[in-house]
């Protein structure tokens, strides 16, 4: 059966509220980054349900043995930020996942060309092979960070479907890149929107989100 890039957006109320309010125009920046850092933390709850690796075993209760299961600490949980707006998705990410291994990405896009450049790359030479990778790109809008992002990512051994991606809202150039390039992959976004003004931006989205996060 072929692969198919699966986009999920969860039912969640609070995914709705933060999404909501990161999306009003009145909302002051020190909220909208708190709308970010939610909309971090459930996306990511979400996107691990079925993700993280785990072992089955038993534990003894100060009463009896029963069945248990752990997320297995073997096997290396990678999360990317996708700088600088995914640095606020971070901090909600990291309360699912406190023990994961953070490496940043920054990438930028040329305002009139809209052509992405990396400007700081701290991933590994190579990820062990088992690694598992979570990007957090609060926006997919043109797509360019997020190929960009990603064949960074796969030319350091890992495959697309060890990858999930968490973003805030996203729209059809960049899932169609996407699901031209990596099939396998799974997205979480707290909403499709219906596709980019002139400029790039996402309409109706919620305007430039690392600006409005951190109020430039
Ligand atoms: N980046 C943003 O911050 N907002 C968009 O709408 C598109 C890209």
């Amino acid at each position: 059966m072929a692969l198919q890039l699966r986009v999920y957006v969860p039912e969640h109320p609070l995914i709705k509220h933060w999404l909501a309010v990161a999306r009003d125009a009145n909302t002051p920046s020190v909220l909208f980054k708190s709308a970010m850092t939610e909309l971090g933390r459930w996306l990511t709850y979400e996107a691990t349900r079925t993700w993280l690796p785990i072992i089955e075993t038993q534990v003894q209760t100060p009463l009896a043995v029963c069945d248990a299961i752990f997320v297995n600490p073997e096997i290396p949980i990678a999360v990317i930020p996708i700088l600088r707006a995914g640095l606020v998705l971070l901090e909600g990410a990291q309360n699912i996942l406190p023990v994961a291994s953070i490496y940043h990405l920054g990438i930028a896009r040329n305002k009139s060309t809209l052509e992405p450049s990396c400007y700081l790359n701290k991933l590994p030479d190579q990820f062990n092979s088992q690694a598992k990778v979570l990007i957090l790109e609060p926006m997919l809008a043109t797509g360019g960070s997020i190929m960009m992002a990603m064949e960074e990512i796969t030319s350091r051994g890992i495959e697309s479907d060890a990858v999930r991606i968490v973003s805030m809202v996203a729209a059809p150039p960049a899932l169609r890149q996407l699901s031209e390039k990596y099939p396998g992959l799974e997205i979480y976004t707290a909403i499709i929107d219906e596709g980019l003004n002139s400029k790039g931006y996402i309409v109706p989205g919620l305007g430039d989100a690392g600006d409005r996060a951190f109020g430039t």
